[in-house]
């Protein structure tokens, strides 16, 4: 989805669109192109700030999120990883509260990832989650607490679905609006096809959060991606997969199914050094790689999703209008959420340039405000 880079942007103090935006289509040739801009579904932290923090300040949270906006990402889902249920509480309330302090938050954050924590604790399978606080049966009782806490605003829950209770659960986020994701996971074939059966529609990073040896004939990356009815997430920070390993992916998950997130955690959109992803020390190093402290073992990314969207442009000559589909159509498709501008909607806009060969973000305008990227 292209927007005209000629129409001008007229919006009421609110932000709003006093206007629908022209569509043009992908052989539209100019040296300028404008798109929505990015939406990333899976982020644990930015510029130095942890989400995953019980006690998260506000004003950092605010800061974070005006670093996010300068890379181009208007709507972002603040991701939660495993942790203690109480730890979960808090860290929701946290959230909301600095959400309510941020008018820029407000319009970026318009809901949650809970990542964990009936996941697989199984060791390769519970990657950076602290293991101790999974494996034990799901409740709802004890979703609904957090979804209070939450405003009502977790839109997304990653599961393991052969974990006792899983599908139940499945059954009553979908219900209730929530989308359902499969991750760190080794289910059978016949445990993704049930939970695909009780409504999940994604895989979280597919391709991580799996044991480094699978059985070769029959693994839950090979169930899922076989699985028509699920879409696939991938970080495309060239760490949790080789290049050309990905390819294989999108190219068997298929183009329409296929989201990219960062996975990105305090370490992104910062220098590298040593960063908390919960109660978990990371280390973000010069290449770009992050690994829970003192290992080999990956722990979110340290990448923002403009990069991972310029990495896939760079490595299999993707069009800027397919990228933007994966970064960003395909994000709001899952959710439910719209994918044009009309008149009164908020505007989320990203314009292009095309220099040095590549398309470059000029500026991205969220509301009222614009900033220049370079
Ligand atoms: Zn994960």
């Amino acid at each position: 989805m292209l927007f005209s880079a000629d129409q001008k942007v007229h919006v009421d103090k609110q932000g709003a669109l006093k206007e629908s935006l022209q569509t043009v289509d992908g052989t539209f040739q100019s040296e300028r192109k404008r798109t929505l801009g990015l939406c990333d579904i899976q982020l644990n932290g930015f510029a130095g700030i942890d989400f995953n923090n019980p006690n998260l300040n506000p004003e950092d949270f605010h800061r974070s999120m005006q670093a996010l906006l300068r890379t181009g990402v208007t709507n972002v889902l603040p991701t939660l990883i495993t942790a203690n249920q109480g730890d979960l509480y808090r860290n929701f309330e946290a959230l909301e509260r600095a959400r309510a302090f941020s008018p820029i938050a407000q319009m970026m954050v318009k809901g949650y990832h809970l990542e964990g924590p009936f996941l697989n604790p199984a060791q390769g399978f519970a990657g950076c989650h602290p293991s101790q606080f999974m494996g034990r049966k799901p409740s709802w009782e004890k979703f609904v607490s957090w979804q209070a806490a939450a405003g009502g605003r977790i839109k997304l829950l990653t599961v393991a679905p052969e974990m006792p209770g899983v599908l139940e659960l499945i059954t009553k986020c979908v219900e209730s609006g929530v989308r359902v994701s499969l991750g760190h996971t080794n289910a059978s074939h016949e445990d993704i096809r049930k939970a695909v059966g009780a409504g999940a529609s994604l895989s979280t990073h597919l391709g991580n959060g799996v044991a480094q040896l699978l059985p070769k004939v029959d693994n839950p990356i090979l169930s899922q991606l076989a699985e028509e009815g699920l879409t696939a997430s991938f970080i495309a920070d060239g760490f949790h997969q080789k290049p050309h390993v990905l390819r294989v992916y999108i190219k068997a998950k298929g183009s329409d199914r296929t989201i990219l997130v960062s996975d990105g955690t305090a370490a992104s959109g910062t220098v590298p050094g040593t960063y908390y992803l919960g109660a978990t020390k990371i280390q973000s190093k010069p290449e770009g790689v992050v690994h829970l402290f003192g290992t080999q073992n990956l722990a979110g990314s340290a990448a923002t999703l403009l990069e991972c969207l310029q990495n896939v442009m760079s490595w299999y000559n993707t069009s800027l209008e397919q990228g933007i589909r994966w970064t960003s159509i395909q994000p709001r498709k899952l959710l439910g959420w719209p994918t044009t501008q009309n008149v009164g909607d908020l505007a989320e806009l990203l314009e292009w340039e095309y220099i040095n060969d590549r398309w470059t973000p000029a500026s991205v305008q969220l509301g009222t405000q614009i900033i220049k990227i370079h």
